[in-house]
């Protein structure tokens, strides 16, 4: 695994403080090692860090170098699979699960006041319809929301009412919800590093974890160097592979992603003057947004494997006129794709391998909150409090025996599939 800089994407061309953490070249003893600068490793670290522990963080590349890095930015909301949980769960947990629904918001709003992040951070969130059954879709969450007094702007929206917000006429109908918003996620996950970094935290990158001593005192090993733990996190999520147990916890998908050129005042008061994230309700879905320089930045997945980025951006611009026809003289100047680590039963993982060694992975496409969320869940463990872990960590990731070798056809059958779903 040789180290890597960043992806050329829109996110890395525009980061506002380069990092440059050393190589771990030294045995070291902590508290707390946490193996991936994602924002799960990140917002752990420094949410624990913030409790006073000692942390090191280990990352193979770059801070952020992985999905965190290279994703929509849109900060959506809710979690994948928590409607599953509150089934599987008893009345007794129902409002707690409700509200760790938006708690990773929250963290993250709160973070970005508190550290001075400077990471574009907007409030303003739009659920499209495409079809008569995503506006009862709709009207259940409005309902929902209303019902348990959920604190920001939220309302129901016409086809007509739509197409003012976001001057198209490909969907029927939308929720807008105020509580939602979009970030740049990099510069989001660097800030928070920073914070982390002046409580103390050492961070490491191009520091790739090649093995791990599993015993009392956990400790990992690059080829440089050593850390000692009392407790071990790990969180490279679909980019993970050393970790043998865990390797067919997730099913690694590929999601990919186009930045426009900066567009004219005239464009952005058509499409999105309110400066709205956007999103579909399709599996294989569609989202967009604008940039804090003002490009469209859209996004969906492909059945492509690769990572050639004239064909990313030729097959995504397509998609995206299909929605703005008046884009087509509007020049494309990113097209990036990344790692998306789904589970089978689309519920977050966060939970223990040993009584020391914990993981944070398995978002299904829906991180940017959770991760922010799930950080604070693994430092109340560790901190003694594991109710709201405990949640989590009693639903054991499905493991499917293969899933790590057969990860290419296993990705072309689900997006079939969901493309069948999303016909229906
Ligand atoms: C294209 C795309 C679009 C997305 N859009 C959205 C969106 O709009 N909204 C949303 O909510 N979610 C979105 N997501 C999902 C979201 O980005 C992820 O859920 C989230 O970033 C996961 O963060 P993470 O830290 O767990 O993983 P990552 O960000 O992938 O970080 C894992 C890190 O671990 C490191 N690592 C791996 N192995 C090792 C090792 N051996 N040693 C040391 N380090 C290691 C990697 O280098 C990497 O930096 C998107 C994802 C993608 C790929």
């Amino acid at each position: 695994m040789n180290p890597e800089n960043h992806t050329n994407s829109y996110y890395a061309n525009s980061i506002k403080e380069e990092t440059n953490y050393p190589v771990l070249d030294e045995e070291l003893t902590t508290d707390i090692c946490i193996v991936g600068g994602g924002f799960s490793g990140v917002s752990a670290g420094l949410h624990l860090s913030e409790l006073g522990y000692k942390v090191v963080i280990i990352e193979a590349n770059k801070i952020g170098w992985g999905a965190t890095g290279r994703n929509g930015g849109e900060i959506i909301g809710g979690f994948s699979g928590d409607d599953i949980m509150q089934k599987k769960y008893d009345t007794k947990y129902t409002d707690m699960l409700w509200n760790m629904r938006w708690e990773g918001n929250d963290i993250i709003r709160k973070r970005v006041e508190k550290y001075h992040i400077d990471c574009d951070l907007k409030w303003g969130y739009l659920d499209v319809a495409i079809k008569k059954r995503h506006i009862q879709d709709l009207k259940f969450s409005y309902e929902d929301m209303q019902n348990h007094n959920y604190p920001h702007q939220i309302s129901l929206l016409t086809g007509d009412e739509t197409k003012n917000l976001i001057g198209t006429n490909e969907y029927i109908g939308g929720l807008l919800n105020m509580g939602n918003g979009h970030v740049h996620s990099l510069n989001l996950c660097i800030g928070e590093a920073k914070a982390a970094e002046s409580l103390g935290t050492l961070i490491y990158e191009k520091s790739p974890v090649v093995r791990i001593e599993k015993n009392n005192k956990p400790k990992i090993y690059t080829s440089k160097g050593s850390v000692s733990a009392n407790s071990l996190l790990l969180t490279g999520n679909a980019y993970h592979h050393f970790e043998k147990k865990m390797q067919n916890f997730i099913i690694p998908v590929n999601s990919f992603v186009i930045a426009t050129e900066p567009l004219s005042n005239e464009i952005i008061n058509k499409i999105n003057p309110q400066d709205l994230a956007v999103c579909d309700p399709n599996y294989i879905l569609e989202y967009f947004r604008l940039t804090g320089d003002k490009r469209l930045l859209f996004g969906t997945r492909l059945n492509y494997h690769g990572n050639d980025e004239d064909f990313i951006k030729t097959e995504l611009r397509k998609k995206m006129l299909r929605i703005y026809p008046d884009l087509s003289n509007v020049k494309i100047d990113y097209g990036w794709t990344g790692k998306i680590a789904v589970t089978v039963n689309r519920i977050p993982q966060i939970g223990k391998l040993t009584s020391n060694i914990y993981y944070s992975q398995g978002y299904s496409g829906h991180g940017v909150n959770m991760t922010h969320l799930a950080g604070k869940l693994i430092s109340e463990a560790i901190s003694g409090t594991m109710e709201r872990f405990d949640l989590f960590n009693s639903i054991r990731p499905v493991s499917i025996p293969g899933t790590y070798f057969l990860r290419r056809p296993l990705l072309s059958l689900g997006v079939m599939l969901y493309k069948i779903k999303d016909l229906l």
